[in-house]
């Protein structure tokens, strides 16, 4: 192991001393003096400095106790600080203002094959930093008074910063074997940070992808949704292709690869599409389930493809089965089953409906009905519908492009004269139930849902004394009358 904390340039040194210079550090420092402990920042936290990124994570190793430590930083800290300990795992957490500090005593892992959770025992600050998952995270910078501000960076983490690149301190086999999870965080990271996974660090992922079985799906999940929120999402996707971990993780995305040929038609790869869809969406929003809406969007044109003579590849309902297809995916890729995953198969159904808008003749009750089904996620559909514009032809680009502009003029119109947004039918179940000494059932359903058709239709304004008058025609004919006035 090389220790090149003595060959740190001036510049590197000041970036350091800059970022440490708070209070807090010192605090901790001058505490860990006192009690008599070794005592860095780690990790995240010093990756972070050299990258510029803001962060409010500290993680602090000590050669001995994490726990005095941060008992004794707490008690210094005063009321403001509010410390949690978890005796169990042997750390403890200080919530500090606005800042998040761990404290972790030094720890030497091994592991079995069969789990992630590895043997623990006190350790050396070489234990801990070996049993670190990359060079970039494995930069410790020490906090006591005599060596304050000294770098210790035995696997070269600056310079594969400064290289962009994303490597294990150790063998990659084995580190990826011991845990994991390590795999995804390497895209992951890889991906966030725009950095190239090096290439036996990256062999080494085809290797052990099988492992990932271990792996719990919440963790993975963790990971993935990193990765969708990137800035350029698809550069782990198609790591996570390339490496053989998609189709263990993710097989509804893969089977979308391949663009096949019949009777001289094709039609376009809807793997690469999808990710040039995801990657135009992330320009445009931090959404993580507009961004998700973007991945599963034609996620049943594999189960819907059909080849006919007249029309070629057809995908009919792709977007109807696309909205099933989505708890099954959520469920087993431990995604939430609640409004967000709903939110989801609302923007997958409906991502054909502002295209047919396009033309001319079209009713404003269709304008309504589409304002109607998608309430205030109207934006975030056309966002979605923008981002689906992958054509290399820039002529259908502008084409498509002005011509959801039009769609949105429409849908501004019709909006602005009829308030359909959020609109709820002026008379509810209740009172149809009230008026005609109705119970709950069927036909209240029925009167209800007219109403607000007849609306969305134009036929009847939005209005109560004609919905009234609508729904007494309406229940006439099935020989129900008024018993209130
Ligand atoms: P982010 O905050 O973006 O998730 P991070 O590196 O701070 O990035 P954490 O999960 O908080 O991620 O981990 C903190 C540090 O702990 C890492 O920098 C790394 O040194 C170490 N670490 C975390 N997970 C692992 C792991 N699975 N294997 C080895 N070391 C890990």
């Amino acid at each position: 192991m090389q220790n090149n904390s003595i060959q740190i340039d001036k510049e590197i040194q000041d970036i350091i001393t800059d970022k440490i210079s708070g209070d807090i550090f010192r605090l901790i420092g001058q505490t860990a003096d006192d009690i008599h402990l070794e005592c860095y920042a780690i990790g995240g936290y010093v990756r972070d400095i050299f990258l510029h990124r803001q962060s409010k994570d500290i993680d602090i190793v000590t050669v001995g106790k994490g726990i005095e430590l941060a008992q004794a930083v707490a008690k210094r800290l005063g009321r403001e600080a509010r410390l949690s300990v978890f005796k169990n795992f042997g750390t403890a957490q200080i919530k500090y203002k606005d800042t998040e500090i761990e404290f972790v005593g030094a720890r030497k892992e091994s592991y079995q094959r069969d789990s992630r959770k590895p043997i623990v025992e006190d350790g050396t600050l070489e234990d801990d930093q070996n049993r670190r998952d990359f060079t970039i995270n494995a930069l410790a910078i020490c906090l006591n008074k005599e060596r304050y501000g000294e770098l210790i960076d035995p696997f070269g983490g600056l310079a594969d910063m400064e290289r962009l690149i994303i490597r294990t301190p150790l063998d990659p086999d084995i580190t990826f074997s011991d845990d994991p999870l390590r795999m995804l965080r390497a895209i992951r990271f890889s991906t966030q940070l725009g950095f190239d996974i090096e290439s036996e660090t990256f062999d080494a992922i085809s290797r052990n992808k099988d492992r990932i079985a271990i792996i719990s799906g919440e963790r993975i999940a963790d990971e993935l949704n990193k990765i969708v929120l990137s800035p350029k999402p698809s550069i782990g996707f198609l790591q996570l292709d390339k490496t053989g971990l998609l189709p263990l993780i993710f097989p509804e995305l893969v089977a979308l690869k391949g663009a096949e040929t019949k009777d001289g038609i094709g039609h376009k790869d809807n793997f690469y599409h999808t990710l040039a869809v995801l990657d135009n969406i992330a320009r445009k929003t931090d959404n993580l389930w507009l961004r998700w809406a973007a991945i599963l969007h034609d996620i049943a044109k594999p189960v819907t493809k059909r080849f006919d003579k007249k029309l070629g590849w057809t995908f009919h309902n792709h977007n109807f089965i696309g909205e099933k297809m989505i708890p099954g995916i959520f469920r087993r890729m431990k995604l939430p089953m609640n409004e967000k995953m709903k939110y989801v198969q609302k923007l997958v159904t409906l991502h054909m409906r502002p295209q047919v808008l396009v033309d001319e003749d079209i009713s404003d009750s269709a304008v309504r009905r589409l304002l109607f089904e998608a309430g205030d996620d109207i934006e975030d559909l056309m966002t979605l519908c923008e981002a689906d514009i992958t054509s290399k032809n820039p002529e259908r680009v502008k084409r498509y492009i002005k011509n959801f502009k039009i769609v949105r003029q429409k849908l501004k119109d019709i909006e602005e004269k009829d308030h359909i947004r959020n609109f709820q039918p002026p008379i509810d179940g209740e009172e149809i139930m009230k008026i005609f000494s109705l119970s709950p059932g069927m036909e209240v359903g029925r009167l209800k849902s007219s109403i607000k058709d007849a609306i969305l239709d134009g036929a009847i304004p939005n209005e109560y004394d004609a919905a009234y008058k609508y729904l007494v025609e309406k229940a006439k004919k099935i020989g129900l009358e008024p018993k209130t006035s």
